[in-house]
């Protein structure tokens, strides 16, 4: 069966997923029909996407009118008539197989029989849900992540039975809508995203109950000494303690007691206004960055990275899948395995070995892939291979990155950085990806280069301080040379700015030779808030570009300045109505893509150069490229060009 043509959605529920679901849905261009089996729960959830729209609106973040996108949606009480006409229906109603067995008997009975049937169930097995259907072959699961607007990822999940067409369908759908899909090729419990959060919390509370460790320690080193977003049990008082829990108890898994302790007080976390912290009485999460020495992070990582092998190695996901899944779904700083394959997976695999045989727990059992890889010698990153390959590291490839998306199109080098979880923060990973790129892709058929952000919210929101109260005085200083092989890349480079170009985001576009933005956007150098200064050439670029007086008010105070302020000021050479941001962005581009090769090459590095000279030094350099020029068959075809009135077609020769 081919489900191509999906026109029409209906989403079963209006509370806090369903309502997502349907306003990112409409958004996408789609007509929804919202069903829940009250009229009040679907006036709220209708109220909640007007709401969001709104306030989208407001931040410039909408492609039409919030009114035009709700004119797509359609709110109702008759299933029936919801998925009537629908092409793809997603149910996010509670969490209960029974009354899910109920819906979707009735979507059995009700929905054309070429309809997509997917749940957006979160623990419940596909497989199950989809013995009420006599089609199980076009049910899979559309695993949201809550608030679906602001999360990128939908995980695709098989049931046992179902087809790689509806899969696919499903799959296609989710980029259709924007989203970021992975596969989830089985039905394993907690499908990717929570099979690896399960140790990052259930690891850290077995450590607190042993008495190996302390909360605040636990927290203070996975987030400030590793990079996650938050600590396991800040993570946990965020989910709620009884969650893990009860996910625990049906998998039937032994469960840490400062966990039973907790459910059984009826601290819970954020929501009882108690857990792991006090956020009624106290200031919630307290833990600092100097409280995390002695934990040993390597025994979290270790059972999260083991869960990876047992993903991969049964087929459930691809590593690449796995990471996106971490990346985009909990805001990981980068992916598990491309993590273990840091680490060396031997490392990973001893640490395994070494806690199973002291403890006898089955916890901390070596998957037999993990064993694998290490006897393989696919050790990691150092070996070449390990969960990802590295080895080759051919220059000019420019699909081998993890964390940027670059292509040479008709001429221009055009580059994403790919990090929209983090708002495209630059991180150590992306920078040496920066100033890879940049310093060994051939420039033969490239006249100009183009660098813009992923996700709808940031050129770049600056770099990723995660990690940053543990690095060493010395480790800081050895800033990164990505900056200035972007600023001597032989051919102009234009960042496109919309939305936060703040902190090195900014950094990153005063590398750039021009800089054109949306209204919407804003920059700015924060790092004074954190007691630092701008580390990646900010402070002395910001005087080259603005002049004394307007640079140190954006380094001393810190604030953000909007994009007409910027332009006014010289940092922008554009700021335009997002609707005309591509159309000014190509303008710049054809006249550097029709300009000569030679003659902006030159014109930039005396530029460039002349900057820090002396005037009668920068005025020598000027004339010895000027004299370089003077005979090229450029400068003949220009000069030709120009006395027949024709347009010039430069070479680089
Ligand atoms: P919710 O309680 O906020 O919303 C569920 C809605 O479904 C309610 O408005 C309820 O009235 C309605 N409903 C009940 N029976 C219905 C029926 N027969 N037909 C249509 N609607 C019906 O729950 P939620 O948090 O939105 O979760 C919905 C689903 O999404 C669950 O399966 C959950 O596991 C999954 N999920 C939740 C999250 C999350 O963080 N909340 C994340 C991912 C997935």
């Amino acid at each position: 069966m081919s489900y191509d043509t999906i026109n029409r959605v209906a989403v079963l529920g209006a509370g806090n997923m369903g309502h997502g679901i349907a306003e990112v849905t409409a958004m996408a261009g789609y007509d929804v029909v919202l069903r829940d089996i009250e009229p009040e729960y679907v006036e709220d959830g209708y109220e909640s996407i007007a709401w969001s729209l709104e306030k989208l609106e407001e931040k410039d973040r909408l492609d039409e009118p919030a009114d035009a996108i709700l004119e797509r949606i359609e709110t109702t009480t008759d299933l029936e008539e919801a998925v009537a006409d629908a092409d793809l229906v997603i149910e996010a109603a509670p969490e209960n197989l029974e009354l899910k067995h109920d819906i979707f008997a009735d979507l059995e009975r009700y929905a054309d029989e070429d309809a997509l049937l997917a749940t957006n169930t979160s623990s419940l097995p596909i497989t199950d849900i989809a013995e009420a259907v006599d089609t199980p072959e076009r049910v899979l699961g559309l695993h949201f992540f809550n608030p679906p607007v602001k999360m990128d990822l939908v995980e695709v999940i098989y049931g046992a039975e179902t087809s790689d067409d509806a899969a696919e369908a499903g799959y296609d759908w989710v980029e259709s809508i924007d989203k970021t899909p992975i596969y989830v090729r089985k039905d394993v419990r907690g499908f990717v995203v929570n099979t690896i959060v399960g140790p990052f919390i259930g690891e850290a509370c077995w450590m607190v109950s042993e008495g190996d460790a302390e909360v605040r320690q636990a927290d203070a080193a996975m987030a400030h000494g590793r990079g996650y977003p938050m600590g396991p049990f800040e993570l946990a008082d965020l989910t709620g303690i009884d969650v893990g829990y009860h996910v625990r108890k049906e998998a039937g898994d032994d469960i840490p007691s400062i966990m039973a302790e907790k459910v059984e007080a009826e601290e819970l976390g954020k929501k009882t206004g108690k857990g792991f912290y006090d956020y009624e009485d106290g200031d919630g999460p307290d833990y600092e960055p100097g409280q995390g020495e002695g934990f040993d992070t390597l025994q979290v990582e270790a059972r999260m990275i083991n869960r990876a092998a047992y993903l991969v190695g049964e087929d459930v996901a691809t590593p690449e899948a796995v990471d996106i899944g971490v990346r985009l779904g909990l805001g990981f700083p980068e992916g598990i395995c491309r993590r273990a394959d840091k680490i060396g997976l031997d490392t990973v695999l001893e640490k395994l070995e070494a806690k199973s045989e002291e403890t006898g727990d089955d916890r901390f059992e070596p998957h037999p892939y993990l064993r694998e890889l290490v006897a393989e010698g696919k050790t990691g990153e150092d070996a070449g291979s390990g969960f990802h390959d590295y080895g080759s590291g051919d220059a000019g490839d420019l699909d081998s990155y993890r964390y940027l998306n670059a292509e040479v199109e008709d001429g221009v080098l055009e580059v994403e950085l790919d990090r929209p979880e983090r708002m495209n923060a630059l991180s150590t990973d992306l920078l040496e990806e920066i100033d890879d790129l940049f310093s060994t892709v051939d420039t033969d058929d490239i006249r100009c280069a183009t660098i813009e952000g992923t996700g709808d919210r940031a050129f770049s929101a600056g770099a990723d301080i995660t990690g940053f109260g543990s690095l060493e005085p010395t480790d800081a200083m050895n800033v990164t040379p990505a900056f200035e092989t972007v600023n001597e890349f032989p051919r102009p480079v234009i960042a496109k700015v919309d939305g936060y170009c703040l902190g090195a985001g900014l950094e990153l576009a005063l590398a750039c030779d021009l800089r054109i933005a949306t209204k919407r956007s804003s920059f700015g150098a924060p790092e004074i808030g954190l007691g630092l200064i701008p580390g990646g050439g900010g402070t002395q670029r910001l005087m080259r570009v603005l002049g004394e007086t307007r640079a140190k008010e954006l380094v001393f105070r810190g604030n953000h300045i909007d994009a007409e302020r910027a332009a006014d000021w010289g940092l922008a050479n554009r700021a335009v109505d997002r609707d005309e941001f591509d159309e000014t962005v190509e303008a710049f581009v054809d006249d550097l893509r029709n300009g000569p090769p030679l003659g902006l090459e030159v014109a930039k590095k005396v530029m460039n150069r002349g900057e820090d000279a002396s005037l009668e030094a920068a005025l020598a350099m000027e004339s010895q490229g000027f004299g370089l020029l003077i005979g090229t068959d450029d400068v003949r075809e220009g000069t030709a060009a120009f006395a027949e009135d024709r347009e010039p077609e430069f070479e680089g020769r």
